[in-house]
């Protein structure tokens, strides 16, 4: 590349740097494949009966450990976390309110304190 002129990239006044809230101790875990990398657990369980306004139906209390095997095989490597819940259903009331939970891997070597 010899270009002179083309070569810079002149950014529009106001572009700040991207500072990085780094709010979030853990790292940057949004994918299914990442999580499956670090040894996570997910659980998810079934939502349903969370609406107060409807009529008292039994509560629903289905909960089940997913395999982040499964899901990454299913799902893809890149599939956000984020996004897991509202692909999933509750297999036994039918439910689309599924909430998902990660975990992650206890450190049994880590000592603290
Ligand atoms: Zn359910």
């Amino acid at each position: 590349m010899a270009d002179g002129e083309l070569g810079r990239n002149a950014g529009p006044e106001g572009l700040t740097e991207a500072s990085r809230c780094s709010t979030f101790v853990l790292m940057e875990v949004e994918t299914l494949g990442i999580a499956r990398s670090l040894g996570w657990k997910a659980h998810m369980r079934c939502a349903d009966g969370y609406r107060e306004g409807t009529r008292s139906v039994r509560r629903c209390v289905y909960r089940k450990p997913l395999d982040l095997d499964t899901l990454v095989s299913t799902r893809g490597p890149n599939f956000p976390l984020s996004r897991l819940e509202s692909r999933l259903m509750c297999p036994a009331c039918g439910s689309r309110s599924v909430t998902v939970v990660f975990e992650p891997p206890s450190n049994r070597e880590v000592r603290s304190g």
